[in-house]
């Protein structure tokens, strides 16, 4: 019987290789890894200089603590980590590293040279490894802390290098990691140099909010509210986008769990839905946000890159975010202002990243927001105190009810003037200028709050008709309203099936224009079906954006006076005043400044 060995050890410099493949994917992978080696040794300034997207040339220096001539050897080893030594360290990872792996991998794929000084010591060493075989180790004269050069990535893996992206794409992958770096570590400065050029050049400071700002830009910080939220879980802290600058694009989305950058689709939605129908489909808002947990309650040994984590309570951390989210958007006032760019000079000198840009940069006038403290009832338009959601607006068409006053309307003399303009919008005097509102805009938002409260409290109000209908529907549609009729009982519809593909409208809800009852159905239907944007959202929330979008005034009914009042009154009453439903902007204000600009009176 002859014995055939078909299984071999590896020599290490080939296990190496391979191991590298998961660690080492592209030159921000080895960016990421020695900038996180630099932070972990405690380092106050960390010097990042890449050539060729990194493809040929990388080098990170740092002001750490250093390595002694021994360990500047061994660190090359696989699994050498000062980091963790037994299990229970690898519960509560407090490092960025902790597998012992970078310095092999890179070493295993690049030509790497090593500079460190430990503090204390009088010399440095340097160690020189190429494909993961050591040719120098000798002293060296230098400050102390750790520069580590890695030349020719992937020189003896072609297929690996064949695999890189053009120097465009790799490049902004090092910037994004570095970025994320620099936020996540406000007392470190970085600076970052490509071919060199100074791509990023910031200085330590105290707090994340100005390292975001020199980060940047102040134009960028304006477009961000903080949010803060703190449970015996997690901790959360950072800033989300003001829904209008909400981009095309899934960039800037940066989680940071206790300092580190992380992926998560979950953690993502929990953001967009915290923003729910502020910002319109496919559009999504950005952030940084810090999240603070218990290392023991998170693991992220969980992917080669550390990029993705499990926590041990997902959901408990995403009903966080998501109310921390709603928070924050509920509590900042985000009104549009309304200002030209070339006259009042807000937009800051200093470069700004093309992704903080928000849209239309060509129009002269453009939206900015105004950054104001939490509202306290006072950001209405009016002095009155804003009515409460049990007050019935019931716009006519005709004017036959204008004469009711609206509850909670203030006495003659404060009443702020307001017009109406092109049967379109509501125009209002303000303190601080003018303010212009959607009305229909405006009314969608006041009934798709109502509606969902009413399909949530079962609570429904209805006004009957004198006289029942008849509606007669498609077969589909029928099918469909009967599917629905539960939910549309709620919402404040009185109906009967009536004999084959007909209802019998006994009473509608008490929102919907009088003069427009028999249509309304048929409408809300209508919308429901064809509102393929919402496939996704909840039945409820469809029907209460389809039935709110249907009963709404529209642009080009006239509105009485008191009418508007009770609408403007109404719509502050509502959580979220500045959007519609659709997620677009409901007031507009136009400072005072703004207008004095227009006749030279500045
Ligand atoms: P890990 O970071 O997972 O421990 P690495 O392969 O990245 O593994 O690094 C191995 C070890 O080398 C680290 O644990 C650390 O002790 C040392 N080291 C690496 N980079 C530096 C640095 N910039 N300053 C000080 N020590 C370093
Ligand atoms: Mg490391």
């Amino acid at each position: 019987m002859t014995v055939s060995r078909t299984i071999n050890i590896l020599p290490e410099n080939l296990a190496n290789r391979i191991a590298a493949g998961e660690v080492v994917q592209r030159p921000e992978s080895v960016v990421k890894e020695l900038v996180e080696n630099s932070l972990d040794a405690g380092a106050r300034s960390v010097i990042v200089a890449v050539r060729d997207a990194g493809k040929t040339y990388i080098q990170v220096s740092d002001d750490g603590i250093g390595m002694s001539a021994e360990d500047a050897v061994t660190a090359f080893e696989r699994h050498a980590t000062s980091k963790i030594a037994t299990y229970d360290d690898l519960e509560a990872i407090r490092t960025l590293g902790f597998r012992g792996e970078a310095l092999a991998s890179i070493a295993a794929v690049a030509q790497v040279e090593l500079k460190t000084r430990r503090r204390g010591e009088a010399a440095g060493t340097r160690v020189r490894i190429a494909g993961g075989a050591r040719d120098v180790v000798e002293p060296v004269g230098m400050e102390p802390g750790t520069a580590v050069g890695v030349k020719n990535l992937f020189f003896n893996t072609p297929a690996r290098r064949n695999f890189l992206k053009s120097d465009g794409t790799e490049f902004k992958r090092i910037l994004d990691t570095l970025q994320h770096a620099a936020i996540a570590w406000p007392g470190t400065s970085f600076t970052f140099a490509s071919s060199d050029e100074i791509v990023f050049d910031v200085a330590a400071v105290d707090t994340e909010e100005q390292r975001i700002r020199d980060l940047f830009g102040e134009r960028y910080f304006e477009s961000l509210v903080p949010v803060r939220e703190e449970s015996d879980l997690l901790a959360i802290h950072g800033y989300i986008s003001k829904p209008e600058f909400a981009r095309k694009t899934r960039t800037e989305q940066i989680f940071l769990l206790n300092r580190r950058f992380i992926t998560s689709r979950a953690l993502g939605h929990a953001v967009f839905s915290g923003y729910e129908h502020l910002v319109e489909k496919a559009s999504f808002p950005f952030f940084v946000l810090f999240i603070e947990i218990d290392p023991h309650r998170v693991d992220v040994n969980v992917h080669p890159s550390k990029l993705e984590v499990k926590f041990e309570d997902e959901s408990g951390v995403y009903r966080m975010i998501h109310n921390a989210v709603r928070r924050a958007l509920g509590t900042h006032d985000l009104i549009p202002v309304l200002t030209s760019v070339e006259r009042n000079g807000t937009f800051s000198p200093e470069p700004i990243p093309p992704q903080a840009v928000p849209g239309h940069p060509q129009t002269e006038m453009r939206l900015a927001f105004l950054r104001t403290a939490p509202a306290k009832g006072g950001r209405g338009p009016s002095t009155s105190p804003a009515t409460g959601g049990g007050t019935e607006l019931h716009v006519v068409s005709s004017g036959e009810r204008a004469s009711v006053p609206p509850a909670g309307a203030p006495g003659g003399g404060e009443e702020p003037r307001i017009y109406q303009l092109h049967n379109k919008y509501i125009l209002s005097q303000i303190r601080s200028g003018i303010m212009l509102i959607d009305q229909h805009a405006a009314h969608e938002r006041i009934l798709y709050e109502r509606a969902v409260a009413f399909l949530e409290r079962n609570a429904p109000a209805s006004q009957q008709l004198l006289f029942p209908q008849t509606v007669e529907l498609s077969p589909g549609d029928f099918a469909l309203a009967s599917e629905l009729l539960d939910d549309l009982m709620r919402l404040g519809f009185d109906i009967q099936v009536f004999g084959k593909n007909t209802l019998l409208v006994n009473g509608i809800p008490a929102d919907v224009r009088i003069g427009h009852e028999a249509g309304i159905l048929r409408d809300l239907l209508d919308e429901y079906k064809d509102d393929k944007r919402n496939m996704t959202l909840k039945p409820r929330e469809r029907l209460a954006k389809s039935f709110a979008c249907r009963a709404a005034v529209k642009a080009g009914d006239p509105l009485s006076s008191d009418e508007m009042r009770s609408l403007i009154d109404q719509l502050f009453a509502t959580s979220i005043p500045y959007s519609c439903p659709h997620g677009r902007p409901v007031i507009v204000r136009i400072p005072l400044e703004e207008i004095d600009g227009y006749f030279g009176r500045t």
